[in-house]
C-alpha cells in the first residue's frame, strides 16, 4: 500500500502530481533543491502541502512509500542514486497520474515533431466535439488536469525522460513518431538506452490498442524485429511500400487505408508545408480514423491548423523577403527537414549550444539552398568547419539583433531568412521560446 508520496521538482509536473496525490487522499511532500516559482509554491500553499526548496532532506524523502520524479532530474543526480539504493520505487508524472484517470490517453512520442502532432490531434479533437485536454510535455501538467477536469481523452507528448519512469501505464494509441540520435548527452551516448525508452511507449499494450510507427525510419523498423508487443500495427510511409495504412499516392493525395472507407484529401491542402509535416498529418489522419471521427472534420483539421509557435512558423514579410522562424529546431535532423521544405534562396541563422552535432547529413542541402550562413553562438567553429566550402557567405553574429540586421542587409528579394539553429539556446538566451521571441522582436524593428 502507498500511502506518503514524496515529488521530487517544483515546477509544472511536479507541482500537478502533488496536487493530485493530496487530493487521492495521500501524504504528500515536495522536495526541489532549485528555487520553487512564487506560482507553483502558491498552488502548493492552497492545498495544503508542505514543501521544501533548495535542499533535499533525506529523513523526509526516504520514508516515501513511492517517488514521482520530475522529467528534469537526472538519474545521476545524488539524490536519486541515494533513493534506489533505498530500493523505494521511483515513478514519472505520468505513470502516476495514469493511474487515476479512465481517460482514453493517445500517446505521442519520437525525437521531433511530438508538439506539432500532439497540438494537431488535439486541434482534431476538439473540432469532432470531443471532451480532450492536451499534456505530457506541453502546457499544464496532466496531473493537474486528471486533478481538476473530466477529460474523456487526453492527446500526451512524451518525451523518453517521462517514458523511463512509466511501468504500468498503457497508451491506447501509441505513437512513435521516429527516432534520431538526439538527446544522446542525457544517455551517455548510448542510442541503444534512448531507443529502448522510445520503444516504452509500447509497454502493456494488449490487442485492443494501436500502435502508430514510421515504417520510412530505419532504426524503428529494426528495432520492431526484436521488439514483442501485441496493439495492432499501424504504419505509415512517405509511398506505400508494404502494409503501410497512411501514405502520399502517385496523385500526391494524403490517403489512410483503415477503417471502413478510406480517407483520401491532396496534399498540397495541408495546413502545413514540408515533408515532416506530411508525415505529422499522416498520424493525425489515422487517429482521426482509428477514433472513427468523420472525414470531412479530419480533413478539415489537417486543413486549417495553424502550426504551433517557433515550429517552422511563418512570421512576418518585410520588402518581400520572407521570415521564418523556426528556433525550436535544435538538432540537425529537425534543420534538414526545414531547409527540406523551402523553396527560395535562404539566408540560413543558425548555431548555439551544439550536442554532439554531425552537419554531414545536411551539407548537400545546405549548398544547394543556402547562400548567406549567419553564425550565431558563443562558439561558431564547428559551423565555419563544416560549411566555409560549401555557403558563399558565412558571417558571425553575437546576438539576435545583430543577426537579423546582417541577415536582412545581404538577403535579396524573395529570399527567405530561416532562424533554424540545430542547436540549443543556452549560450545567448533562456531557452528555445526566449530566441525565437527575440527574433521576431528583431524582425518588427527592421
Ligand atoms: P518536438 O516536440 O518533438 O521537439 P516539435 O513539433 O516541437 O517537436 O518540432 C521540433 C522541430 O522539429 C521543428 O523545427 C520542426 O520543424 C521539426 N519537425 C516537426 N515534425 C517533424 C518530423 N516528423 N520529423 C522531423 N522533424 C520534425
Amino acid at each position: 500500500m502507498t500511502n506518503r508520496i514524496v515529488v521530487l521538482g517544483g515546477g509544472e509536473s511536479g507541482t500537478g502530481s502533488a496536487i493530485l496525490a493530496k487530493k487521492q487522499g495521500y501524504e504528500v511532500f515536495l522536495s526541489d533543491n532549485g528555487n520553487i516559482k512564487d506560482k507553483y509554491k502558491e498552488m502548493l500553499y492552497n492545498y495544503d502541502i508542505p514543501w521544501e526548496e533548495k535542499k533535499h532532506t533525506e529523513r523526509l524523502i526516504l520514508d516515501a512509500d513511492e517517488v514521482v520524479k520530475s522529467p528534469g532530474i537526472s538519474d545521476r543526480n545524488p539524490i536519486i542514486q541515494i533513493i534506489r539504493k533505498n530500493e523505494i520505487r521511483i515513478i514519472s508524472e505520468i505513470e502516476f497520474a495514469g493511474r487515476h484517470t479512465m481517460a482514453k490517453k493517445i500517446c505521442i512520442t519520437g525525437s521531433n515533431g511530438k508538439t506539432t502532432t500532439s497540438s494537431l490531434i488535439h486541434h482534431m479533437l476538439k473540432k469532432a466535439g470531443m471532451n480532450a485536454g492536451i499534456a505530457g510535455n506541453i502546457g499544464r501538467s496532466f496531473a493537474l488536469q486528471v486533478a481538476e477536469e473530466t477529460y474523456e481523452y487526453y492527446v500526451l507528448e512524451l518525451s523518453s525522460f517521462q517514458l523511463d519512469g512509466m511501468f504500468e501505464f498503457k497508451a491506447d494509441i501509441a505513437i512513435l513518431l521516429n527516432i534520431t540520435p538526439d538527446h544522446l548527452d542525457w544517455y551517455a551516448g548510448n542510442m541503444q538506452d534512448y531507443v529502448d525508452s522510445k520503444f516504452r511507449i509500447t509497454q502493456n499494450l494488449t490487442e485492443d490498442e494501436f500502435f502508430v510507427f514510421c515504417s520510412d525510419d530505419e532504426i524503428t523498423v529494426k528495432e520492431l524485429e526484436r521488439i514483442v508487443h501485441k496493439a495492432k500495427e499501424l504504419p505509415f510511409a512517405m509511398k506505400k511500400k508494404d502494409n503501410e495504412v497512411a501514405y502520399i499516392d502517385e496523385d500526391d493525395n494524403l490517403r489512410v487505408d483503415y477503417g471502413d472507407s478510406p480517407f483520401s484529401m491532396p496534399a498540397m491542402e495541408l495546413g502545413l508545408s514540408g515533408k515532416h509535416n506530411r508525415y505529422n498529418s499522416m498520424v493525425a489522419g489515422i487517429t482521426g480514423n482509428v477514433l472513427k471521427i468523420r472525414k470531412d472534420l479530419i480533413r478539415e483539421s489537417l486543413m486549417d491548423f495553424q502550426g504551433v509557435e517557433h515550429r517552422l512558423e511563418k512570421f512576418l514579410k518585410v520588402h518581400g523577403i520572407q521570415f521564418i522562424n523556426d528556433s525550436k529546431a535544435t538538432n540537425v535532423n529537425s534543420t534538414w527537414y526545414a531547409l527540406e521544405s523551402m523553396t527560395t534562396p535562404v539566408v540560413w541563422i543558425a548555431g548555439g549550444i551544439d550536442k554532439g552535432n554531425n552537419y554531414d547529413e545536411i551539407k548537400d542541402l545546405v549548398e544547394d539552398k543556402v547562400g548567406t550562413l549567419i553564425c550565431l553562438g558563443k562558439d561558431t567553429s564547428k559551423l565555419h568547419k563544416a560549411f566555409g566550402k560549401r555557403v558563399e557567405n558565412i558571417i558571425d553574429a553575437s546576438g539576435m539583433e545583430e543577426a537579423v540586421n546582417k541577415a536582412y542587409y545581404l538577403a535579396g528579394k524573395g529570399d527567405t531568412i530561416l532562424l533554424s539553429p540545430a542547436c540549443a539556446s543556452f549560450d545567448l538566451f533562456e531557452n528555445y521560446e526566449d530566441r525565437g521571441w527575440q527574433f521576431k522582436e528583431a524582425v518588427r524593428k527592421l
